[in-house]
């Protein structure tokens, strides 16, 4: 029998389908994170245990578990799973992060797995319809730490200052002024860094001091200015 590709029993047969080989191949993904240098046994918990498929397209879903960036729609990508763990893991190391802002949702999948090593999350997005979807998304999967905002990440969430650690998944050609402004005191920023060339950087904020690090090259879409949607 056919199922349609709404009928929920060919939904249910999607995801446990997907969900048995993906066990195997989730596991998979953690050793190579290891590989790659990827210590925080958080992270590795979190990255082992986050079904990356549910946040794709059906249609690419069994790539969902390379170590590879894929399109999302929108001329977006859903970040690589080991940009996602890596970046997670220095905000973790970097500052207390209890209250952390996002910028750029995407498709909601470093928003889950942030959700899961921090209290509580603020994440914004400038494209409204990937911001909604990637809140269906965490609401059905119960996540429920997160608040979310369709604006301009460049402006930050002024309303919700300042923030212990912020972290931006789009890179603009320099560090935006108000983001680092609503840093707390001893507060941590990572954020790729530059247009051809990118570098994945971490600001820490001491008084009105700003102390930048480069961490390693990065390759993520640019930070755009305005709002779609
Ligand atoms: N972390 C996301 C990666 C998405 S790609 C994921 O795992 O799926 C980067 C995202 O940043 C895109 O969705 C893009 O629309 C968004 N973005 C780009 N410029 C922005 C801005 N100024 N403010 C908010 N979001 C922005």
């Amino acid at each position: 029998m056919r199922y349609s590709v709404t009928d929920p029993k060919r939904q249910h047969a999607r995801r446990q389908g997907i969900g048995m080989t993906s066990q195997r191949t989730r596991e998979r993904l953690v050793e190579q994170l290891q590989v790659l240098g990827v210590q925080d046994p958080r992270v590795l918990a979190v990255m082992r245990s986050t079904a990356r498929h549910l946040f794709l397209d059906e249609a690419l879903a069994h790539r969902a578990y390379e170590d590879k960036s894929l399109p999302i729609g929108h001329n977006q990508t859903l970040s690589r799973p080991y940009t996602v763990a890596r970046m997670s893991e220095l905000l973790l190391a970097s500052c207390s992060a209890k209250k952390v802002l996002e910028v750029g949702t995407g498709s909601g999948y470093q928003t889950c797995v942030l959700a899961q090593l921090v209290p509580r999350l603020f994440t914004m997005e400038r494209i409204e319809p990937l911001l909604n979807r990637a809140k269906l998304r965490l609401e059905a999967m119960a996540i429920h730490n997160v608040i979310y905002r369709h604006g301009d990440g460049y402006e930050g969430w002024p309303d919700r200052e300042p923030f212990d650690g912020i972290m931006v998944t789009a890179a603009p050609s320099q560090v935006p002024k108000a983001l680092q402004w609503q840093l707390a005191e001893g507060g941590c920023m990572i954020i790729p860094v530059g247009d051809n060339e990118q570098h994945l950087v971490k600001i820490t904020r001491s008084g009105n001091h700003f102390s930048k690090q480069k961490v390693e090259a990065a390759n993520f879409v640019p930070l755009v200015t305005g709002t779609i949607g």
